[in-house]
């Protein structure tokens, strides 16, 4: 299995690139479509799935035209659908252009693992930044893929009439600060950690 990511988008979302053989998961395509084409044909991969760590305009700017593109399912957290529809008005604060919102195939929920071409991964709902806000484990590669739920030395915004900053912590500590400390922390923006450096290092926790 191979993990890698490009920033995409003009918010610089991580999105990342989980691959099995030739079989190819998206993870949070938030925008350069030209990227994450780039990166499907020169790795000669074949597209079968997009899963999102939530619905923030950021992390789904590319979700509709690679899922009518290789004609693949998009999944999230039902708790964050209302956000889909909220993308070109959230867009439109940061003065960006519109998004287009994409359709859901399939929603993921908390302790159920989406498997497909060989890739597992376990579902952990973390509300807090969003309602419908989940963390990605990826077990067999101890990677945790934490979207806006946990940076670097830092955790996502909770300024929004939706956030909830106490439930953001609380699920941190009793759902993600469990795993062993030598897991990947792989955040929806800026630079990777582990577990054991946040427990550590992280002044929000
Ligand atoms: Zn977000
Ligand atoms: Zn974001």
């Amino acid at each position: 299995m191979k993990i890698e990511h490009a920033q995409v988008g003009p918010l610089m979302v991580n999105c990342y690139f989980i691959s099995e053989g030739d079989k190819l998961i998206i993870v949070d395509p938030g925008g350069s479509e030209e990227i994450i084409d780039d990166y499907i044909k020169s790795n000669k991969l074949k597209p079968v799935m997009i899963v999102n760590t939530h619905g923030h305009f950021d992390h789904i700017g590319a979700v509709q035209y690679l899922r009518k593109k290789y004609d693949i399912p998009f999944l999230i957290h039902k708790d964050d659908e209302f956000l889909l529809k909220m993308a070109t008005s959230s867009a439109a604060l940061f003065g960006l252009p519109p998004v287009e919102t994409p359709e859901v195939d399939r929603n993921i929920e908390d302790g159920e693992t989406v498997s497909e071409s060989g890739i597992d991964i376990d579902i952990i709902h973390t509300p807090g930044h969003s309602p419908g806000g989940v963390c990605l484990y990826i077990k067999s590669e101890k990677v945790l893929i934490t979207g806006d739920t946990l940076f670097a030395r830092s955790v996502g915004r909770s300024d929004f009439p939706y956030a909830d900053h106490g439930a953001l912590i609380k699920n941190i500590k009793n759902k993600i600060m469990l795993l062993d400390d030598d897991v990947s922390v792989c955040p929806g923006h800026g630079e990777f950690s582990s577990i054991s450096d946040e427990k550590l290092f992280n002044p929000f926790l």
